[in-house]
């Protein structure tokens, strides 16, 4: 069924979003993800990861920030299978995992995506299941990311 959504792939929330709508403090983000770069703001100040990006550090108050590129992989921190769709035209989505993932080589200090985890059996997802992302080319300015197990 193809509704407002388009084609559906079952545990594949679709791209609904097609802009960023990024701004300079998260522009970088958007930057790298065109080259399938996960880049992660760090305070300058106190190390704190403050991904997603915001203008001040949630720990310090600094305004001072550098980006790192990170490895893209991590543990499932928290996750929700969804199996009630949000809106009728997105049965065929369902069911989904969103999850919380805690990213590698942010040493503890605060970076963590939520985003669709796809390519599982959303009765086998487990917390500290490890995930690696996968980046979705929507158009030349969004990539969005997602993330799916890590294969052995
Ligand atoms: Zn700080």
């Amino acid at each position: 069924m193809a509704g407002d959504f388009g084609d559906l792939t079952p545990g594949v929330f679709p791209t609904i979003l097609k802009d960023t709508n990024a701004n300079p403090t998260t522009q970088p983000f958007w930057d790298a993800a065109k080259h399938d770069r996960l880049a992660a703001p760090r305070c300058t100040s106190c190390g704190t990861f403050r991904l997603p990006p915001s203008p001040f550090c949630f720990q310090c108050q600094s305004r001072d920030v550098e980006w790192l590129d990170l490895q893209g992989t991590g543990t499932i921190y928290s996750f929700t299978v969804v199996r009630h769709p949000l809106h009728p035209d997105l049965v065929d989505a369902c069911p989904y995992v969103s999850g919380v993932v805690e990213l590698d080589g942010t040493q503890g200090a605060g970076a963590r995506m939520l985003v669709n985890i796809i390519d599982v059996d959303p009765d086998a997802v487990r917390i500290g299941d490890r995930v690696e992302i996968v980046w979705e080319h929507v158009n030349d300015e969004m990539t969005t990311p997602r993330f799916r197990p890590v294969r052995a």
